[in-house]
């Protein structure tokens, strides 16, 4: 199938490694030229000089950190100069940290809607105008299974990933009538460094080991498996393509069954 990408231009935020890696890498392949971005250089140097070698494509790597005014507007800036147009917007950044109720600042609420929510907002805001005015766009958001079903201890993501899904119906609604769409990707347990840290950080906390803690997440997905990056990608890089037109206003877990709600 071709899924029309070529020459599409692409930001994909957050994606010196990880999930947003692995969607820019997926674009790339489809002969989408991939603006990334992440607020470390030489991480993003290396990320760009991969995702260029593999795919064969035109990365332009733009170092940035969502959750600053400035560097957005930079970075959209940076785009439009090299390329004059920018089709695909995928939103995404680091997660918050875990907390209780009773453990967490204002100060650490701030943090974690800045990252996750205000973001996404930010970076719509920039691009919005420019899929308007080519009267076509793709906008995904990489939020989280907590965002449909919270998980214990994870207060800060469960709170701002939900506002992400509502921002992105609102959004979609809005934007329907330009032929831009708006989704949502809800990732379980997928195979990335900052999944790893976490099973680090919880076999710490929890005085148990590493292994053992993966064990318990695979138990409880019906798969009985972590997810992989691609698998996510894939997903992704289907929602900005011509044939997703039809498809907006919606989040759809990439979880292995992981989540229990039938819609
Ligand atoms: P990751 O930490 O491996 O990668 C995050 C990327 O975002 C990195 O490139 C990092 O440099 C960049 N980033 C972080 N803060 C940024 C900022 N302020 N500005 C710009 N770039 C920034 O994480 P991941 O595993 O790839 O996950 C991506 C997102 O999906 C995270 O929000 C994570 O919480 C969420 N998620 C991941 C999983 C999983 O199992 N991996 C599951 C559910 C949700």
């Amino acid at each position: 199938m071709d899924l029309g990408l070529h020459g599409k231009v692409a930001i994909v935020a957050g994606a010196s490694r990880g999930l947003g890696k692995a969607t820019a890498l997926a674009l790339a392949r489809e002969g989408a030229r991939v603006a990334i971005c992440a607020r470390e250089q030489d991480r993003l140097d290396s990320a760009s000089n991969e995702i260029a070698r593999i795919a064969g494509a035109e990365v332009l790597a733009v170092p940035c950190d969502v959750t600053s005014e400035v560097d957005v507007t930079g970075l959209i800036q940076v785009v439009l100069e090299r390329w004059a147009r920018i089709n695909i917007l995928v939103n995404n950044a680091g997660g918050p940290p875990a907390g209780l109720f009773d453990e967490l600042t204002m100060t650490q609420w701030r943090s974690a809607l800045e990252l996750n929510l205000l973001s996404t907002v930010r970076l719509c805001r920039g691009v919005v105008p420019h899929m308007r005015h080519q009267q076509w766009g793709r906008i995904v958001n990489i939020t989280s299974v907590s965002a449909r079903q919270p998980v214990p201890g994870l207060m800060l993501s469960n709170a701002g990933r939900a506002g992400v899904l509502g921002f992105a119906k609102t959004l979609s609604n809005e934007l329907a009538v330009d032929h831009i769409t708006v989704n949502s990707v809800c990732p379980g347990y997928t195979r990335t460094d900052r999944l790893a840290e976490l099973a680090q950080a919880t076999a710490e906390r929890e005085s148990m080991d590493e292994d053992a803690v993966f064990r318990a997440w695979k138990e409880a997905i019906p798969m009985k498996r972590l997810g992989e990056p691609d698998e996510l990608a894939a997903l992704i890089t289907f929602l900005c393509s011509i044939q997703a037109g039809y498809i907006t206003g919606c989040a759809i877990p990439v979880d292995g069954g992981l989540i229990q709600s039938t819609f």
